[in-house]
């Protein structure tokens, strides 16, 4: 079947103007998106992703017409003009009216309908998004933050628009309401034979549904795949290099280094050295890898040295998999990069625990005594399985309370 795009970007470029223009003579422009180029095809559910601040919400406002200042080309081709649902259910919905009159709104604007037909057709509407016809009568500040984007979802339906620009619809939510908004605008789609731009900071369960993914990182589109596969011929051990790359960014500042030949992420800070390993398993063309933290100390392996007498120069003190610092996992889990989805969604998991678990437990070792009491009370959490870990910390103990003392 003949592919109709619905939509066509072409080397988009937009800006901003900086500057209070009162103390400045001119004002200067920020430039956010940078030749950004993408088709939109009927049917389609096209996941744009990116970080906070990387253009997206200035992208789909270009796309509905609520942004002046670019250069390139945006091409509709759709005989309805795409609507938009915006993150925050608070301020998108007009509070002095009533539900029923936002809804009824844009099939006036369409016109060409009674208001009997507007009406019932209110009523219908009301009636998929799961509220009752009586909720016609209140008003936004009524409702939860739910129901409020349910009715701005409902909004931006009701006139049979065959675009809908869906930007981060869930994220200002409850996670309890979340799923059932996706649910929701899936639902919708089906049955009104509408085409997303759906648009996420997060890879949420919507994006199982899109048929394309888009990635934007500071205005610039550097993936664009279709059914989420990477392009033919691309070796696997690419896709793991940037994986890999990928997780090291943010960690960049903080003073880790990347090192490409040894799969790992670095840094050392006074005696001690901070490391997440990254261990591939590239298989009939499927890429996984396992994630694992570790500190160690030359300090340590000088102490081994010495108390055993050999040449033993083993320097580790605690790693395991970054996983099992949540707590939540007991063993070490793969990450699949075989598709963009899998990659991205592996990018975050790991960023995530690293930001959230493995940093803090990093930082733990700036206060030595502090951590030698914590350790000695109830020992490192987590060590390697297999490891005796009583020895382990033991040897932590001894080790660094004669590093101080000698100090
Ligand atoms: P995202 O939706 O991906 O978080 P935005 O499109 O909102 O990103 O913002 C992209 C960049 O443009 C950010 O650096 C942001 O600060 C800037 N920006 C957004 N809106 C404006 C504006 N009205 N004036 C000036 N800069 C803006
Ligand atoms: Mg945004």
């Amino acid at each position: 079947m003949e592919r109709r795009a619905l939509l066509e970007v072409k080397h988009l470029n937009s800006f901003y103007e900086e500057g209070n223009g009162i103390l400045s003579a001119g004002k200067r422009r920020k430039q956010v998106l940078q030749d950004v180029s993408f088709s939109l095809y009927q049917g389609e559910v096209l996941g744009l992703v990116g970080e906070s601040g990387s253009g997206k919400t200035t992208l789909s406002r270009a796309i509905v017409g609520l942004l002046r200042d670019y250069t390139g080309e945006l091409l509709l081709h759709t005989a309805t003009p795409p609507q938009m649902v915006f993150q925050d259910p608070y301020s998108s919905l007009n509070p002095a009216h009533t539900i029923g009159w936002i809804l009824e709104e844009p099939l006036r604007v369409k016109g060409g309908m009674s208001k009997a037909g507007r009406k019932a057709q209110v009523g219908e509407m009301l009636d998929k998004i799961g509220l009752g016809p009586e909720y016609a009568h209140r008003k936004p500040h009524e409702l939860s933050g739910g129901q409020r984007q349910r009715v701005a979802i409902a909004a931006a339906v009701i006139a049979g628009p065959e675009l809908l620009v869906a930007d981060e619809p869930v994220s200002a939510l409850d996670v309890t309401i979340q799923a059932q908004i996706l649910e929701l605008l899936l639902s919708l789609r089906q049955e009104l034979q509408l085409s997303y731009l759906f648009i996420s900071h997060d890879l949420n369960e919507m994006m199982e549904q899109c048929s394309t993914l888009t990635v934007l990182r500071d205005g610039v589109i550097i993936d664009n795949m279709e059914k989420k596969d990477f392009p033919k011929g691309t070796k696997p051990r690419e896709i793991f290099v940037y994986t890999c790359e990928r997780i090291a960014e943010p960690l960049i500042p903080l003073g880790y280094k990347y090192r490409k030949s040894k799969n790992d992420i670095y840094k050392k800070d006074g005696i001690f050295v901070f490391s997440f390993y990254f261990s591939p398993s590239i298989r009939f063309g499927s890429t996984t890898f396992t994630a694992f933290f570790d500190v160690s100390s030359p300090v340590i392996a000088q102490w081994r040295s010495e108390q055993e007498g050999t040449e033993e120069t083993y320097d580790g003190i605690v790693g395991t998999s970054i996983a099992r610092l949540t707590h939540r996992y007991d063993d070490f889990p793969r990450y699949e990069v075989s598709t963009l989805l899998e990659r991205e969604r592996s990018i975050q998991e790991i960023s995530g625990q690293i930001q959230d678990y493995a940093l803090p437990f990093f930082a733990r070792f700036s206060n030595l005594p502090k951590l030698l009491d914590d350790v000695e009370q109830e020992g490192f959490f987590p060590h390697r399985k297999g490891f005796d870990v009583p020895k382990r910390n033991r040897e932590f103990i001894e080790c660094f309370r004669e590093y101080l003392q000698k100090q």
